[in-house]
C-alpha cells in the first residue's frame, strides 16, 4: 500500500468520497469483492448449540463443511443473531466456544490416576465407565440410609451428589434427574437456571 502522509489524506477526502477515494487511498476494490465472493463459511452447514459455559445460555452457531474425503471440519462458531437472549453477541469466554473443538490442548480419551500414583494414564471408554459404575455402586451402598433418625422410611443416598450444566438440554436434564432420583439421591443441583 502506498504511503499517504495526512495532508494528502486530506485533498484526497475533499475530491470526493466514495470508491474513487478509496482506490486513491490504495484500498483494491477488486480484491476485495473478490474476498467476499469466496466466504469461509459460504455453503456451510448451520447448526444450532448453546454455549456451555454458563448460566447465561447463550445461543451458537456452529458452521461445519464436508471435505471430499468424507471428513467434517468446524469452521466457525459465533453468536446466533435469531436468539432472544444473546442476540448474536457472545461474552469472551463464550467467543472462545470454537477452542473447546479444536483446541491442540483438548484432552481427547479418558484419563485416569490411580490412588498415591503421580501420573495420569490413558484408559478406554469402557475402562472408565466401568470404574464410575463400581465407584457409584460402592458409594451408594455404604451411604444408603433406609429410614431416618425418627424411623421414617427416606431409602435416599447422601454419599453421591450430582452437578448438572448449563448445557443441558431439557430432556438431558430430565433424564438426569430420574436416574439420580432412581439411585435415591437427593443432593442434585444445577448451575443454569434460565
Ligand atoms: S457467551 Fe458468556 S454469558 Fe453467554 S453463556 Fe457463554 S459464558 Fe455465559
Amino acid at each position: 500500500m502506498p504511503q499517504v502522509t495526512r495532508r494528502d489524506f486530506l485533498k484526497i477526502s475533499a475530491a470526493g468520497t466514495g470508491a474513487a477515494g478509496l482506490s486513491a487511498l490504495g484500498f483494491d476494490l477488486a480484491h476485495a469483492a473478490q474476498i467476499r465472493q469466496s466466504f469461509r463459511i459460504a455453503g456451510a452447514r448451520e447448526a444450532h448449540s448453546v454455549c456451555p459455559y454458563c448460566a447465561v445460555g447463550c445461543a451458537l452457531v456452529a458452521y461445519t463443511k464436508e471435505n471430499t474425503d468424507g471428513s467434517v471440519s468446524l469452521l466457525q462458531i459465533e453468536g446466533n443473531p435469531d436468539s432472544p437472549v444473546n442476540e448474536g453477541r457472545l461474552c469472551p469466554k463464550g467467543a472462545t466456544a470454537m477452542q473447546l473443538a479444536t483446541s491442540a490442548r483438548r484432552v481427547a480419551d479418558p484419563l485416569y490416576r490411580a490412588p498415591g500414583s503421580d501420573r495420569w494414564q490413558k484408559v478406554s471408554w469402557d475402562d472408565m465407565l466401568n470404574k464410575l459404575a463400581q465407584r457409584v455402586k460402592e458409594a451408594r451402598d455404604s451411604t444408603f440410609v433406609a429410614k431416618d433418625a425418627t424411623g421414617n422410611t427416606v431409602n435416599r443416598t447422601e454419599g453421591i451428589a450430582f452437578a448438572g450444566g448449563a448445557a443441558f438440554s431439557s430432556e438431558e436434564g430430565y433424564f438426569a434427574t430420574k436416574v439420580m432420583r432412581g439411585l435415591g439421591l437427593v443432593h442434585l443441583e444445577q448451575q443454569a437456571r434460565v
